[in-house]
């Protein structure tokens, strides 16, 4: 046992390497889809790359800790090695993983993972010090290190493309954006005299509409063409830049009051002079849009190429995206009023920017609790807050859904099912259109959510 200073650090380095090969199958192999959605608790990975010296000079000096107590313990053998480190280990790091959870937001799944995977690793350090310690020579001890070490960067490249395959397919998913979240008139309104908006564009907010995108196709879709159409169409092209304009596969459009459909001025001959976009629309709509000026000229010129859609008939996009149209009770001076489902290959979404009441909807067969619990995510009208927000405008003649009535109307849903609304439509007078106010602190608190510009849900 009586072993000289130069054995023991070669002994304490045979570890290190040991460890440092099984450090990097747990974290790049076993452990790496923990490290996927960590907030701003970790460092971004190039940083972190950088630093991993650090990082093993840490287990250098853990090492150093172990080979000493258990020299003075006169640990002798792998297993009683073993042992000490697991224990060494699990008494380290649960204890620096207590004290993160106590002072940062990682997430709890990481520190276990951290805890279990680091006291495994202490624990082969101490085997292999323990195995060393009651040999002469540690030459065999050096082979096993190197196959060990071998064995999990092999281990490794296979659990990082296996996984990484994983990555790529979840990062190729189509996904809905949302590209404007305001009533028709936008936010500010025309008219209004002193708005932030008018010079913070922070403070302005584009009108209700969403992006769909497939990224593997190269893809992409509009719902709601809105008078915000060339700055929402330039944010598609920030988001997935495509060959020639506008690049849209299609435009589906709910109905014909100004914030939904008047943007397509703007593919016809004044402006980008698209070619042939087709616009999915109801039956009337498609009549209003070929008999009435200025719409009938894109159809003439054949900017637009109008598609029919049919109530409760999906449309499929491609393989693995279809988009379902459905009548709502809205006022229908010119057209149909409807929304929208879109399905992706794992995921689906609601979109349902205007409707008179969720109650006028139960009396045509349909519960609106019904369709969110179909989906994933539900975009549903959040015109108004509350009856008491536009003074001197009697808002019965012009009847949306108060989001405090959803709220009430929602309120025995399961707490998951809530976590699927995001209001959207908010008119320029709805409080909740900003993060700091009252109103949307009490949205939040009871579980639901309002449409933020450029959210991201996946299909
Ligand atoms: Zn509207
Ligand atoms: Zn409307």
């Amino acid at each position: 046992m009586n072993k000289n200073a130069g054995y023991l650090i070669r002994l304490g380095l045979l570890s290190l390497v040991a460890v440092i090969g099984f450090d990097l199958f747990l974290h790049a192999g076993i452990l790496s889809p923990l490290y996927k959605d960590p907030g701003t608790f970790l460092l971004p990975p190039e940083t972190a790359f950088r630093l991993i010296p650090l990082g093993y000079l840490s287990f250098a000096l853990l090492i150093v800790l172990l080979e000493w107590i258990i020299v003075k313990l006169g640990v002798i053998g792998f297993k009683a090695g073993l042992k000490y480190g697991l224990l060494l280990g699990f008494l380290v790091w649960a204890s620096l993983c207590l004290g993160l959870a106590s002072i940062v937001a990682a997430p709890y799944g990481l520190l276990v993972g951290w805890t279990v995977g680091q006291a495994v690793e202490l624990g082969l350090a101490g085997a292999i010090i323990g195995a060393g310690l009651a040999v002469k020579s540690l030459k065999e001890i050096g082979l096993r290190v190197l196959a060990i070490f071998v064995g999990c960067v092999i281990l490794s490249v296979i659990l990082q493309n296996i996984l990484d395959g994983r990555v790529t397919h979840h990062e190729k998913a189509p996904f809905v954006v949302v590209l404007g979240i305001a009533q028709d008139g936008g936010v500010p309104q025309a008219g209004t005299k002193e708005h932030q908006g008018w010079a913070f564009d922070t403070q302005r907010r584009r009108v209700a509409c969403l992006g769909l995108v497939d990224p593997v196709s190269g893809q992409r879709w509009m719902f709601d063409a809105t008078p915000d159409f060339p700055e929402q169409l330039h944010m598609l092209d920030e988001i997935v830049p495509v060959e020639g304009k506008p690049g849209l596969s299609g435009i589906f459009l709910t109905h014909a009051h100004i914030g939904h459909y008047t943007g397509l001025m703007f593919l016809g001959y004044e402006s980008l002079g698209a070619k042939e976009v087709s616009v999915y629309a109801m039956p009337r709509m498609r009549r209003y849009l070929g008999s009435n000026g200025p719409w009938d000229q894109l159809v003439r010129y054949r900017n637009i190429a109008l598609k029919p859609l049919e109530n409760g008939v999906p449309v499929p996009l491609n393989e693995r995206l279809s988009v379902t149209p459905f009548l709502v009770p809205h006022r229908q001076e010119y057209t149909e009023v409807i929304g929208f489902r879109i399905d992706g290959p794992g995921r689906s979404v609601l979109f349902i920017p205007d409707i008179d009441s969720w109650e006028e909807w139960d009396e045509a067969g349909t519960r609106i609790e019904d369709m969110i619990a179909s989906v994933d995510v539900a975009f549903l009208d959040g015109t108004f807050y509350s009856g008491d927000e536009m003074p001197g405008r009697d808002l019965s003649g012009i009847p949306h859904p108060f989001i405090t009535h959803s709220m009430n109307r929602f309120d025995a849903l399961p707490l998951p099912e809530k976590a699927k609304v995001r209001f959207i439509h908010l008119n320029h007078t709805n409080p909740a259109l900003w993060p700091e106010s009252e109103a949307r602190s009490t949205i939040e608190r009871h579980g639901f959510e309002v449409a933020d510009e450029g959210e991201r849900v996946s299909l």
